[in-house]
């Protein structure tokens, strides 16, 4: 009776959800418990890293991250343009320079040429972000000798040469807003490493730079992922793999139907498995679908950088996501590629 509590693609899961947030509730531990500790052990586990550490949202893991890896103010970090504009902010906010990079406009990624064009001997940090589900080249950009840290906001789950988008880099950042391919019930986030200073750093950073809570080493933040959302993210963790099995099914269910001429269709990294976490083709002009980052980070009026970056300009102008998700069925694949077809 009444409204279902969840979004009806989590609704299949409204028992162990409801559960998991009165087990909390009832235990009177809301922040940095048992269910953080059990949540970062089972991401780690599930990535294939040593660490987890979580954060309030993907936005502070990106920051809390780049301290951790020795970045500071002044220091250049190499991103992209093409990206949700947190990426940015996050490098900006604590005191670093953005270096804006071109991608590859067929898999919306950088690659080791776009980001070896923007190296400078101030660049202190890449920053590849796994664009809507794709995984970038991350073992190509460890060849150009500056520490990588994997935005892996929208790849929860993907894999590069069988190896999970997180486990790549340096280090890697997530985030588990509702949105997100691992949703939590509001905002959270992670960062995972397979480096034990790294992530020591990033454990002091998230309480206010204090190992113990009486003595501050570090000026820091109060980011921290809480129980619930941790609680909310081991019942839904088990179920990433398939979920992330049924995109790639919608996927190949778009590929199958097609639509039609002058649409390109989105392209794998080489080596990748890309969990679609939207379906990005880019066409001169679709009637259906709506554009991402039509505005780039680079143009956007708080960065205003003056930096050429056409493959950019391009995904930007020619991009529209399809309707993807868990529940999408075959039958309204094929509405969209009749209604899209040109
Ligand atoms: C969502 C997202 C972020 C920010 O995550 P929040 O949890 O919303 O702070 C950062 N980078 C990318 C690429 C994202 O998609």
């Amino acid at each position: 009776m009444g409204a279902p509590l969840f979004a009806s693609s989590l609704e299949p899961y409204h028992d162990r959800l409801t559960e998991a947030i009165d087990r909390v509730a009832r235990s009177g531990r809301y922040i940095l418990g048992p269910e953080v500790d059990a949540f970062e052990r089972e991401f780690a586990a599930y990535l294939g890293v040593r660490h987890c550490v979580g954060v309030a949202n993907g936005t502070d893991a990106l920051t809390i991250a780049l301290r951790a890896l020795g970045v500071g103010p002044g220091d250049e970090v190499v991103m992209p343009s093409f990206t949700f504009y947190a990426t940015a902010e996050a490098a900006i906010v604590m005191g670093a320079k953005p270096v804006f990079c071109d991608i590859d406009v067929e898999t919306f990624c950088v690659t080791a040429e776009t980001v070896r064009a923007a190296l400078t001997p101030r660049t202190k940090a890449i920053v590849p972000v796994h664009l809507f589900g794709n995984v970038a080249p991350v073992p190509e950009l460890r060849e150009l000798g500056v520490p990588v840290l994997e935005d892996a906001a929208q790849a929860a789950g993907a894999e590069l040469g069988g190896v999970k988008a997180g486990a790549l880099g340096d280090a890697a950042t997530f985030s588990f807003f509702p949105s997100k391919n691992l949703p939590c019930l509001g905002d959270g986030g992670a960062i995972a490493t397979d480096d034990d200073g790294l992530a020591e750093r990033a454990r002091l950073l998230r309480f206010h730079g204090s190992r113990d809570k009486s003595t501050f080493t570090a000026v820091g933040y109060n980011s921290r992922l809480d129980e619930m959302q941790a609680a909310v993210l081991r019942v839904l963790l088990p179920e990433l793999d398939g979920w992330n099995a049924r995109r790639r099914e919608v996927a190949s269910a778009y590929e199958r139907i097609g639509l039609g001429q002058g649409v390109a269709l989105p392209r794998e990294v080489s080596g990748a498995k890309h969990v679609y976490h939207l379906y990005v083709v880019r066409a001169e002009r679709l009637p259906v679908g709506r554009g991402y980052y039509r505005v780039p980070v680079h143009r956007q009026p708080a960065i205003a950088a003056d930096v050429d970056l056409p493959a950019t300009e391009e995904a930007a102008r020619t991009n529209y996501a399809l309707p993807m998700g868990i529940d999408l069925t075959e039958d309204q694949v094929r509405a969209v590629c009749a209604s899209g077809s040109t």
